[in-house]
């Protein structure tokens, strides 16, 4: 079995031990082994990125975009082969997966440009005869925390602007899911930066997570993953001193509307609720349905979900792959049983299915599930899932839709199905979520605008696109007598 190791100053280095890599399509393929470090890891490699910080932060934008650009290409020309480790490893979709990929490659090519954009400004002073200019600069060593459901692209959009405003990064990818970070790392190694500016440490988060957090010389720490681990993260830096950003987790609504074009609203649902298994941060779990179209949006989603083919990852024809380990996967058939005990009416799915797709293969296959008849105040509408579990909420009218919409402690991502302009205005300025869709599925974003939500769902600045410099960066004035 082949051994991965950790990326520390320009080194591959065996971790204290090893895990393995399992496939949650077929539980008896196993990719690899994976280093797991341990706190003296997380030691080696700040310092080497400390080392390599005064090298880096004064490289150059030329330097500097010329190796993101290169990791973009590699990315890019590689998507099938990195796609299919992708869903081998995290079980959606080879096309998902493929598009995944693609998106990382992008990242690195737009935050190559954006290297070349970081601009500043220039100011009179109140005082005569000085001028003041304000510029950006680097932050330090950034310590990366990043979940399992977007192998590449969050370590991706993470890793990029990072790099691009001049930092040194220290990545801990999610234990589940190390070979597509793996794959990343000897891409950007292979790029030509200089040793220690990456490094990348796998390994629990409860020791390289903790190790990175709790790090004197870690200067801001960005994290996606749960609400729990990210609140006890931003506890700790605020204590350090350390800059914070958090993306966690949605309860995103998708609001149908009487006057919706109804195939639409039921291809967004079925799209946002139960591809890449429901596993997205942004997945619609709560459908807002108005009385008149209630009766034959239900019907038409329960016929468009049976036509959803759950199988093996990397079969070509299915639509949904596993979930993507035995825990998620007691998570969510738990939650069908909290559902059905607080009275939802379960309508479609609801338990562990077999491979239909894959040669039956043993894997965590669970059936797209959907309740109905549920009410705001139930558990399943209130908590993350994070599984292809959706519920249905009737409501009278769109005022008690868009109420019941933001009637969450999360604020992500939110939808509305509906053919009136004047509706849809409204829902987009007075949604509570960070991001808003009209006729779209509430998952599914691009790379180059901000990404992120308020309330519960996160914290700090934005992530992505322009808006990152907010944290990748410092702001300095400085003040010159003429
Ligand atoms: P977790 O919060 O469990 O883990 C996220 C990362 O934090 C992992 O790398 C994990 O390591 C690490 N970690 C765990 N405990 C600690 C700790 N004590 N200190 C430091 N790091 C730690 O989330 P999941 O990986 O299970 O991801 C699923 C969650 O992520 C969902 O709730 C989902 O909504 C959210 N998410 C949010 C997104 C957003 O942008 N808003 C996008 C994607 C996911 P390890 O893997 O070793 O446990």
């Amino acid at each position: 079995m082949t051994q991965y190791h950790n990326l520390i100053n320009g080194q591959w280095t065996p971790g204290a031990s090893c895990a393995p890599n399992t496939n949650p399509s077929d539980l008896s393929d196993v990719i690899g082994e994976y280093a797991q470090g341990d706190a003296a890891d997380v030691q080696a490699a700040v310092a080497a990125a400390t080392a390599a910080f005064p090298v880096w932060s004064t490289s150059g934008i030329q330097a500097r975009h010329d190796a993101l650009d290169r990791i973009g290409n590699e990315i890019l020309a590689r998507k099938e082969e990195l796609g299919d480790l992708l869903a081998r490893e995290e079980g959606k979709t080879r096309p998902e997966a493929i598009g995944e990929v693609a998106r990382a490659g992008q990242i690195f090519k737009f935050f190559a440009g954006e290297c070349l954009r970081l601009g500043g400004e220039a100011l009179p002073s109140v005082r005569p005869g000085i001028g003041v200019e304000i510029t950006r600069e680097p932050i330090g060593v950034v310590g990366l925390i990043t979940p399992w459901n977007f192998p590449i692209a969050i370590p991706a959009w993470k890793i990029a602007p990072a790099l691009a405003f001049g930092n040194c990064v220290v990545l801990k990818p999610a234990d589940l899911v190390p070979a597509s970070a793996w794959a990343l790392a000897e891409i950007i190694h292979k790029s030509g930066i200089p040793a220690g500016v990456f490094n990348l440490v796998m390994g629990p988060g409860r020791v390289i997570g903790e190790a990175l957090v709790n790090h004197p010389g870690v200067a801001a720490i960005s994290f996606t993953g749960s609400v729990g681990v990210g609140r006890g993260i931003a506890e700790a830096c605020v204590k350090s001193g350390k800059k914070v950003q958090l993306e966690m987790g949605g309860k995103n609504p998708q609001v149908v509307l009487d006057d919706a074009d109804l195939p639409q609203a039921v291809e967004l649902s079925a799209q946002s609720g139960f591809y890449s298994t429901g596993q997205r941060c942004t997945a619609s779990s709560r459908l807002i349905v108005t009385d008149r179209i209630y009766p034959a949006f239900i019907a038409a989603l329960q016929e468009r979900m049976a036509r959803i083919k759950v199988g093996d990852a990397r079969t070509a024809g299915t639509d949904m792959g596993p979930v993507v380990s035995q825990a998620q996967l007691e998570q969510d058939l738990c939650y069908v049983e909290i559902a059905k005990a607080e009275g939802a009416q379960l309508a479609a799915g609801g338990s562990r299915v077999a491979c239909h797709t894959g040669s039956g293969k043993a894997g965590f296959f669970m059936a797209p599930t959907l309740f109905v008849d549920s009410t705001p105040a139930m558990r399943i509408n209130r908590e993350e899932v994070f599984g292809p579990v959706a519920s249905v909420i009737r409501v009278k009218d769109y005022e008690e839709a868009l109420h019941v919409a933001n009637d969450t402690p999360f604020g992500l991502s939110a939808g509305i199905a509906t053919t009136s302009l004047k509706l849809a205005t409204h829902f987009k300025r007075h949604s509570q979520a960070g991001m808003v869709m009209v006729n779209l599925p509430t998952a599914g974003v691009d790379y180059h605008v901000p990404f992120g939500g308020r309330k519960g769902s996160s914290y700090g600045p934005r992530e992505q696109g322009r808006y990152a410099q907010e944290f990748y960066t410092t702001v300095k004035t400085a003040y010159t007598l003429a």
